[in-house]
């Protein structure tokens, strides 16, 4: 068996001192780009990614039909702002791309507040704070700003409104890795990358995704990997439509966003609930030292909707920390870089790098001797797992694994039933096998039910 995945190798094979603050730093660099759901934003993120993971950038033209969607026309954004009469800026997207609704149409024009006052956003609850909303799909303009800026304009003035946008063909653009591996068998990684400065919700899964692919690029690895940098909901649709062929190679998905927050790390299960995928996160997440909570599938959220589409079905999860809508930050701009640490990113990666050691190790083995017990001690078993002797749940794995080990049960199973984490587990049958007391059965699982 090779060493194993983990966070402490991940910064030993690319010479990095700490996989959070270079998480952070990448989310750092990328928090003043402007994204939208297409747009140079998306093809500049895609830029500095390809930097430190080289990636395959995949352009669609507008107007293709993709499943029951449309590719949009494409966004760009050169300038918006609302002067007041004495040329005083009171909202300039140069200070926050937020500012500016999401697809906003060109406008330009002097309006009254009263005029205005539709077009602009707030959040009363929060006077600090300016909201990212977004218009792909009704044709609007907008401005998003504080509560607080909001009282600067006064209801007898009239307003010079700029939207410098552009609305036109052009394309949607996302990004692809492949990592391959032994197999045919994929894990789906999934991220997107459609919102502008806003770093729980984009920034930490584009900076995990992009750390986890470019360590999994100096691995030898059992499965392959695919990861995809995509706009939400319009980039998965996209992708799927255009791989519909390979779809049958994905046996396990993730989808990564929001990963940077303090919140516990949260798993929301497959639509088909027990897949391998589902059972990995589960028991990683179980034997994790710090808090965690697993939520059923539901019809709503991220990119997980079109993955688990009932047409695809796909045995794709997604995890996070504290969900989406349950942080008051979310979607505003006090979802910045103080908002996520590179500690919770940190332990987001480990988290997901102890799934991909299951998912990689995971396996059935035969009990050479199954008839009584083999005696252990004779072997030098007894205290030489982890050269810890006096820990039992060594013992006890070993023990575990002889037992089970029939060629049904896999060690996942086994670490399940036995309550015993992954690693003990996994530790026990290599020691075993190196005795000759244990001998593969199969590669992998598969997909599970
Ligand atoms: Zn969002």
């Amino acid at each position: 068996m090779s060493r194993p995945i983990s966070i402490r190798d991940l910064e030993a094979t690319l010479a990095i001192k700490d996989a959070g603050s270079w998480m952070h730093d990448l989310a750092t660099q990328l928090y003043p780009i402007c994204r939208s759901i297409t747009g140079n934003g998306v093809r500049e993120t895609l830029r500095r990614v390809d930097a430190r993971v080289a990636l395959s950038t995949i352009e669609v033209p507008s107007g293709t039909e993709v499943l029951d969607w449309t590719v949009p026309r494409e966004w760009n954004v050169r300038d918006a702002y609302i002067k007041n009469a004495n040329g005083e800026k009171l909202v300039d997207f140069q200070r926050s791309n937020l500012h500016l609704v999401s697809y906003s149409t060109p406008f330009k024009g002097r309006l009254s507040f009263e005029e205005l006052r539709p077009h602009l956003f707030t959040i009363p609850d929060w006077p600090d704070w300016i909201p990212y909303r977004t218009s792909y799909y009704a044709e609007n303009w907008g401005f998003c700003l504080s509560h607080n800026d909001l009282k600067r304009f006064a209801e007898d003035e009239t307003y010079e409104v700029a939207v410098d946008t552009s609305l036109c063909d052009g394309s949607l653009t996302y990004g692809e890795v492949t990592v391959p591996g032994g197999t045919s068998d994929e894990v789906l990684v999934s991220c997107h990358l459609c919102h502008p400065s806003l770093c729980n919700d984009n920034l930490s899964g584009i900076a995990l995704a992009t750390l986890l692919a470019a360590y999994l690029k100096h691995r030898q690895t059992r499965l392959s990997y695919r990861f995809l940098f995509i706009p939400g909901t319009i980039g998965s649709v996209t992708w799927l439509h255009k791989n519909r062929d390979r779809l049958a190679n994905i046996k396990y998905g993730l989808v990564i966003t929001g990963v940077g927050d303090a919140g516990k790390l949260t798993y929301k299960r497959s639509r088909r609930g027990k897949t391998e995928i589902d059972r990995a996160v589960e028991h990683v997440l179980h034997h994790r030292a710090t808090p965690s909570q697993v939520v059923d599938f539901s019809p709503y959220g991220y990119d997980e909707r079109q993955y688990c589409s009932p047409g695809f079905n796909l045995p794709v999860g997604r995890i996070s920390r504290t969900p989406h809508g349950e942080y008051p930050q979310y979607h505003t701009s006090a979802d910045n870089l103080d908002f996520i640490s590179a500690e919770a990113l940190r332990g987001s990666l480990e988290a997901v790098l102890q799934v991909t050691e299951v998912l990689e190790k995971d396996c059935r083995y035969l009990n050479q001797a199954p008839f009584g017990e083999p005696q252990l001690g004779r072997r030098g078993l007894y205290g030489a797992v982890g050269g810890n002797a006096t820990q039992p749940a060594n013992q006890m794995a070993l023990l575990w694994v002889l037992n089970l080990s029939d060629g049904e049960h896999s060690l996942l199973d086994i670490a399940e039933r036995s309550g015993l984490s992954f690693p003990v587990v996994r530790d026990a049958a290599q020691a075993l096998q190196e005795k000759g007391l244990l001998a593969e059965v199969s590669l992998g699982r598969g997909a599970g039910p």
